[in-house]
């Protein structure tokens, strides 16, 4: 099974002041047993990175434009992350769907521009509320899957994070059994399409937190989490990753 990865997504949180939660992750993890990925606003991606110095935490941005350069006012390009020290970028977050209205064709599309960037793109899938009182999640995230995963994704320059809507920010989230047939159900319709979807790693993200993360990771088809709320603050993100 693949390495596993502690994902953490800063959203719209963070500053220069916030660089002191950097530290105290790498001196917590001289020698991670798992990958560590923080994924700050685009605009600490630099600065944090001239922190860390060798060590193996990863940074990755929250979005990119479809395009490497060029007229788009406020964007930035996938090679403009890698440019400046981003291995990651996260794609088709819910919050990015919703609040910029990105459909599966926008998300395929940016996924594919962080391949051509030499960047791993995790994109992200899951279903709101109502789809999942009505019976649609399996429905709605094959669908999200086969629109915004581009031809080209491979278990390497690919990671999917299945997110449900209900519970980023919450306090809920789905019940192992849920998690675990969402998961299974993203494994095999990827295995019909990626050659080593079995090396793929699939995180769960929502409600993400200390008190869960060891029942969490302890599910089938489980690699990893992407965490919000709870990546701000460098114990609690440390009681994450040691639950890997
Ligand atoms: P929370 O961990 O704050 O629920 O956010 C999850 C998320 O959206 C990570 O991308």
């Amino acid at each position: 099974s693949p390495r596993r990865l502690a994902a953490g997504n800063w959203k719209m949180n963070g500053d220069l002041a916030a660089l002191t939660q950097i530290d105290a992750l790498c001196d917590a993890f001289p020698d991670p047993g798992c990958d560590i990925l923080i994924c700050p606003p685009a605009l600490l991606i630099h600065p944090v990175k001239g922190r860390i110095g060798a060590h193996p935490i990863a940074l990755g941005g929250q979005d990119c434009h479809t395009r490497s350069s060029g007229a788009h006012t406020g964007d930035i390009s996938a090679v403009q992350l890698k440019d400046v020290g981003a291995d990651y970028v996260i794609v088709g977050h819910s919050e990015r769907r919703a609040d910029h209205g990105e459909t599966d064709d926008d998300i395929a599309a940016k996924a594919a521009a962080a391949h051509e960037a030499d960047l791993i793109a995790i994109i992200c899938v899951g279903e709101t509320e109502a789809q999942r009182d009505s019976g649609q999640t399996l429905e709605v995230i094959e669908t999200q899957l086969a629109g915004s995963v581009p031809p080209g994704a491979t278990a390497l320059n690919t990671v999917i994070a299945y997110e449900p809507v209900w519970a980023i920010g919450s306090g809920r989230t789905p019940t192992k059994d849920q998690i675990a047939e969402v998961h299974g159900r993203i494994r095999a319709v990827l295995a019909q399409r990626i050659r080593d979807a079995a090396d793929l790693r699939l995180l769960y993200g929502g409600s993400v937190k200390p008190s869960n993360a060891a029942e969490i990771f302890a599910i089938a088809d489980v690699d990893g989490a992407l965490v919000g709320g709870a990546s701000l603050k460098a114990d609690d993100f440390g009681a994450i990753i040691r639950a890997l």
